[in-house]
């Protein structure tokens, strides 16, 4: 049911993203994946999932600041591949400061991309969604969609957002045979948060594993990374016929950090 979908996915040139694209390629959906990122780099990870997978996988280059190339993006998907039915939006960036010193262009970058340009990519794929009676729409939220952390405000601020703007759609698209549901992670195991580590660990002189437990993990009880592998397993299912009546859902993914 998810083969010959076509599924776009923001921000997988790496992390989570690119565990996306490769499990519904893997599923047999062709593919925009979509992100910033070395050329070279970006092109051999294009190349490999339709080899590896036998699909059609293309680049979109669109800035997730920018609502026309987002359009566009929705746009490719439509005319070079046919159709968007599974839209996946999860391209995102952090910054960590306190509100009275938080930098106002960082504020409003995270607000952007991590939220309007879900919106924006929303607004444009819906229409075809809702003319094919069938679509999923897949918002990677956070463990802060539903708590908060100090210094995070920009960032909690959109994720409680696409809680929001989650639930909303899915009332709007309810009787199109559309979803809508927001995956919530805790911490995942993603190049960027593995490149923090040895740094870290020499910064407070503690070894790798402590810095994993006691400092990235401190809130996860599990005290375990969530895998890119585990949260784009949870996309999948989303996407699949068993979850036809699940929309407006937030997925929590997160090793039990919001039931503490
Ligand atoms: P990542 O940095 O590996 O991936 C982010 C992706 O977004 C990259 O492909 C990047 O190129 C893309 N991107 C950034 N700015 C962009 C822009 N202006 N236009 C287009 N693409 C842009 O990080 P990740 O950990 O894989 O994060 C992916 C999503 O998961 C984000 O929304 C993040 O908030 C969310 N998330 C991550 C974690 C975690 O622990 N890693 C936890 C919860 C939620």
């Amino acid at each position: 049911m998810i083969k010959g979908k076509v599924a776009v996915v923001t921000g997988s040139t790496s992390g989570i993203g690119l565990a996306y694209a490769r499990a519904f390629a893997k599923e047999g959906a062709n593919i925009v994946i979509n992100g910033l990122g070395d050329a070279a780099a970006i092109e051999t990870e294009r190349a490999k999932i339709e080899s590896e997978f036998g699909v059609k996988c293309l680049y979109s280059p669109a800035n997730m600041l920018k609502h026309e190339e987002i359009e566009g993006m929705i746009k490719l998907a439509e005319t070079e591949l046919g159709s968007c039915d599974i839209l996946v939006n999860n391209a995102g960036i952090q910054h960590v400061a306190p509100i009275e010193e938080f930098p106002i262009d960082k504020w409003n970058m995270i607000i952007a991309i991590n939220l309007s340009a879900a919106f924006f990519a929303m607004r444009a794929a819906i229409p075809g969604m809702k003319a094919r009676k069938w679509g999923r729409i897949i918002n990677t939220a956070s463990a802060h969609a539903l708590v908060a952390s100090p210094f995070k405000s920009a960032y909690v601020s959109a994720k409680h957002g696409i809680a929001g703007l989650t639930k909303t759609a899915a009332l709007e698209t309810a009787q199109f045979g559309i979803t809508v549901n927001a995956i919530c992670p805790g911490y995942v195991w993603t190049p960027l948060v593995e490149k923090q580590i040895p740094d870290t660990a020499k910064a407070r002189g503690m070894t790798e594993e402590q810095v994993k437990k006691d400092v990235l993990l401190a809130a996860q009880p599990t005290k375990e990374f969530v895998t890119v592998e585990e949260v784009a397993a949870l996309a999948v299912f989303l996407a699949s016929d068993n979850a036809r009546s699940i929309t407006g859902s937030m997925q929590q993914i997160d090793g039990g950090w919001v039931a503490e």
